[in-house]
């Protein structure tokens, strides 16, 4: 049996208060958990480090490949806390003023904990506090007070996020904090770094430089595409990121949520049509927060993104702070294989050869990606096995959706772990030998070892020829009998 299920999505979950503890890990990912993600806005440094460390030993046991997504909170602006412990009506229809600096919050006055606000909205902006349960209409500056028309009103708590809709925020994917928690995470050796409130390409490859800074092992980047303004430059953020999520929470309300379920399959698609793993996140099973089942529409939710085309969904309070957070865990799975039971979702985008190579090596590498999807649909073929160097092998064979599991062949560990947020990849680590015959017969004997692959099972491996070591070269396909 293998250690892990036959699902091509994955599923990443958030860790907090309801998924600590090594039992409740080694639980969680027993149920199903792929990647797990730790919000950097929560919790203290060393109790952050004794999660990570418990992630590791939890995988460790169970002889799993677990990445980590360390997610950076960006430029998250606040409100002030309560005047006092009773929530603050703020009444439709009547004037409010609102400051730059964190003082309480009172009926008529709101304190906002983001210096440069004055900078950035102007008479006629809208500015949106607890995901939009308010909204105020900013009427004329001065004084260093705004005054605004409340549009929506609604009972607030003290500390509730605050969103700018078309404010020119500039260094909100990469604050100060954020850099602190960035060295941490390095530090730390997480797998992937998830950067908030991104705007543009230029935010990953400011992030890029700061954690090459660091040194050591580089964590892959995923932009969280969560503003309009990112949503504009997809395609060229997609070029420079390991990674895209689909960040509904804040995307729903710096754009009106209607406008969430056709961005979500325009950044699917973009991913797809660049083999760059995407995550749909947020909300998925919102209700298994407080009960064990979930809804039909969240059901549906689930299935549309594995239908749309998505690498991994993505569970955040269910897991972090939720009742349920295992049961969650497995509806999920449930939900991925039935929507996968007629074989793995191959969207046109995903189809499509990868856009723009002009460079031969690549186009060669891509050719072969998508040769050995075809070859698989008209063989015997059960396992694509990719051997690779950087994982862009691996990603490339996964851009095509092919029928066989892809079992990713790494020398390195940290390359092997991130692999495995990819759709339908399973990774393992095996030395390079410079002689590819003994290279494949170890590896094959180690992916039945493993239980990825009963022996002797056909696969379609792909690979480059010489081993020169270099990455971005795969130029072989080759069939074999895995095993002894
Ligand atoms: C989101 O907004 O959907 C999201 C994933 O971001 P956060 O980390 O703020 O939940």
């Amino acid at each position: 049996m293998s250690p892990y299920d036959e699902r091509r999505v994955k599923i990443v979950a958030t860790l907090g208060p309801s998924s600590t503890g090594r039992d409740r890990l080694r639980d969680l990912l027993q149920a199903g958990v792929d990647v797990a993600r730790i919000n950097a806005a929560h919790g203290s440094p060393d109790e952050r480090a004794a999660l990570i460390a418990d992630v590791r030993a939890a995988a460790r046991e169970l002889g799993r490949l677990v990445p980590i997504l360390f997610d950076l909170r960006g430029l998250k602006i606040r409100t002030g806390p309560l005047a006092g412990d009773e929530k603050v009506p703020i009444a439709r229809g009547t004037s409010i003023e609102i400051v730059n600096t964190p003082e309480p919050t009172t009926a008529t006055r709101i304190g906002i904990d983001y210096p440069r606000l004055f900078e950035v909205i102007q008479p006629g902006s809208r500015i949106l506090i607890a995901d939009g349960l308010v909204e105020l209409l900013v009427e004329r500056i001065g004084d260093g007070v705004a005054v605004c028309q409340v549009g929506r009103g609604g009972l607030l708590l003290g500390k509730q996020g605050v969103t700018l809709p078309g404010a020119p925020i500039k260094g909100g994917a990469l604050t100060e904090v954020d850099r602190a928690d960035l060295a941490f995470g390095v530090a730390q050796g997480v797998d992937f770094l998830g950067l908030s409130f991104v705007n543009e390409a230029d935010d990953l490859r400011n992030a890029r430089e700061a954690v090459a800074a660091h040194g050591g092992a580089q964590p892959g980047l995923v932009a969280k595409i969560e503003r309009p303004e990112a949503l504009a430059v997809v395609r060229e953020i997609a070029e420079v990121a390991d990674g895209l999520m689909v960040a509904r929470g804040d995307l729903g309300v710096q754009m009106p949520p209607e406008r969430v379920p056709r961005a979500q399959k325009e950044i699917i698609g973009v991913a797809n049509s660049r083999g760059v793993p995407v995550i749909t996140a947020t909300q998925m099973l919102e209700s298994m927060i407080t009960q064990p089942v979930a809804t039909r529409a969240e059901t549906s939710d689930v299935a549309n993104a594995v239908w749309d085309g998505t690498d991994a969904v993505m569970l955040s309070a269910e897991t972090a702070v939720g009742a349920y957070p295992v049961e969650a865990v497995q509806t999920m799975g449930r939900i991925i294989r039935e929507a996968e039971r007629d074989g793995p979702i191959r969207t046109a985008t995903a189809a499509a050869p990868l856009p723009g190579q002009t460079e031969p090596t690549i186009a060669f590498a891509d050719a072969i990606a998508r040769a050995a999807q075809a070859l698989a649909e008209v063989s015997p073929v059960e396992h694509m096995v990719v051997f690779t160097l950087t994982g862009s092998a691996v990603r490339r064979v996964a851009k095509y959706r092919p029928t066989p599991p892809i079992i990713g062949v790494a020398t390195d560990e940290a390359v092997a772990r991130r692999l495995n947020l990819v759709w339908g990849v399973r990774a393992t680590v095996v030395p390079l030998a410079d002689d590819p015959d003994a290279l494949f017969r170890m590896a094959g004997r180690q992916i039945v070892e493993l239980g990825l692959a009963t022996d002797g099972a056909y696969a379609l491996i792909a690979g480059s020829l010489p081993m020169t070591r270099q990455s971005g070269r795969t130029n072989m396909l080759h069939v074999r009998a895995l095993g002894t």
